[in-house]
């Protein structure tokens, strides 16, 4: 097969001017992209994975220096399955350290630019995914979505970003950050680029036994499906939260959507506003025990003939402000005597979540709200590490949940992409990219 394609996207990424990425694979993808035989639904496509996604022979490092070195001895369950459809991997990219941060300045490679204005972020942690589709250099990419990864640097892009249901794609080869709430998630051009790319990459895996035995919808086709009769359910009092600008653009896509045959309803989300404080204690709770592998002995710094202190402390070393606060934070958190007041309580507020979306979709068949607060900030506008936490406000509830959660691009403000975020009930991301497809034509 002819590999201009892939030519054509490594012309567009040029010297990489956002930092976008971490790693190029110019040649081997080349010779790919000749070698394929045109089959596969994704025959030719050129595709980007976030740098905390294994594929054999590459460079996987977190945005860490901890795994500057390290490569991938094996392929991810998600990187195997696009490889067999016909997609090509143009590169590795750019991302906030073990996909800890909501602006992708946390990387040990330099922060990544926002292609609608570079004096800003381009939000986080799939950052670069985000800006390589936006500059159009890339149909699609993988990143991971804990607690809105994918979906808010999907708004501060204008991109189309989906983090499907626990447990819809297998998680074998995704770098665990906090593992009650990684998924893989899909960043496209538009929802049926994201639905083509989820379809390929969803389904049982036997190499993960989280992985939800359930049978792939044709997420394409639900993209055409029409909206007619279907109800988005407003949390008024938690749009109060966002910006006006915010507020007036996801008012203006309900308008769109109500002309395209949908109907608005109200719900309430009454535990939503403790989805911060909820979060910020589990991620890290469980983010404090699967790092505990980069001890210098497993993964780490290589200390030739070194004692294990030395070989932990050189490790320790080599960790950002960000990661260590939070292993310190989770590790605080789960510590006897602590453990009842804050890892427990978290969980049982997370329990109440849940059963405030079980009962809005009595009432509704997607949740709407902006996907972020506010369009994207300046770099370095967020150095308090608890005004970044508080932008993800929106994203995580459904993470909590576990829900599948969409950011579709809804309009600009000062040339600043804005997204609406819908959540849909467990395995209905149908409905999701019915509203995305709708909105799109609109
Ligand atoms: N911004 C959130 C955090 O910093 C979510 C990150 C993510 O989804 N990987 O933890």
């Amino acid at each position: 097969m002819s590999d201009s394609r892939i030519e054509a996207a490594f012309d567009a990424i040029g010297d990489d001017p956002l930092n976008a990425f971490i790693s190029l694979r110019r040649d081997d993808a080349m010779a790919e992209g000749r070698a394929l035989d045109g089959s596969g639904v994704l025959a030719g496509m050129p595709i980007a994975l976030k740098d905390n996604l294994c594929m054999r022979g590459t460079r996987t490092t977190c945005a860490s220096r901890v795994l500057e070195h390290w490569v991938a001895p094996y392929d991810a369950t998600a990187v195997e399955r696009l490889k067999a459809a016909g997609a090509v991997v143009v590169g590795k990219t750019n991302m906030d350290e073990f996909a800890m941060g909501s602006s992708s300045e946390h990387s040990a490679f330099g922060p990544v630019l926002n292609p609608h204005d570079r004096t800003r972020v381009p939000g986080g942690s799939s950052g670069g995914s985000a800006a390589c589709v936006a500059a159009g250099w890339v149909p699609a990419a993988l990143g991971s979505d804990t607690g809105g990864s994918v979906r808010q640097p999907g708004a501060f892009c204008g991109v189309t970003a989906i983090k499907p249901t626990a447990g819809r794609v297998s998680r074998y080869g995704l770098v665990a950050f906090a593992s009650s709430l990684d998924q893989i998630g899909v960043l496209g051009v538009d929802a049926a680029t994201c639905a083509q790319v989820l379809e390929v990459i969803a389904g049982e895996d036997a190499r993960d036994a989280t992985s939800a035995r359930r049978p792939v919808e044709a997420f394409r086709g639900a993209v055409d499906a029409g909206i007619a009769g279907r109800r988005i359910g407003v949390p008024r009092a938690l749009l109060e939260r966002a910006d006006p600008e915010v507020r007036a653009s996801v008012e203006q896509a309900l308008a769109r959507w109500i002309a395209a045959g949908a109907e608005a309803v109200e719900v309430e989300l009454p535990h939503a506003h403790l989805g911060v404080s909820v979060y910020y204690l589990i991620a890290t709770a469980e983010a404090s025990s699967n790092l505990a592998r980069f001890d210098g002995v497993r993964y780490g710094a290589r200390v030739e003939a070194g004692s294990l202190e030395e070989m932990y402390e050189a490790t320790r070393a080599l960790f950002g402000a960000e990661v260590k606060r939070r292993i310190v934070l989770g590790t605080f958190a789960l510590s006897s005597g602590y453990y009842d007041a804050y890892y427990l309580e978290a969980s049982r507020v997370r329990t109440l979540l849940r059963r405030d979306y079980a009962s809005a979709f009595e009432r509704c068949d997607a949740v709407l709200t902006p996907t972020a607060p506010t369009p994207a900030f300046e770099l370095g506008a967020k150095s308090d590490p608890l005004a970044m936490y508080l932008c993800d406000l929106y994203t995580l509830p459904a993470s909590l949940a576990g829900l599948p959660a969409i950011s579709v691009p809804c309009g600009t403000h000062a040339g600043l992409p804005i997204g609406a975020h819908l959540v849909a009930p467990a395995f209905d991301e149908s409905t999701l990219f019915a509203l995305a497809g709708a909105l799109e034509r609109s």
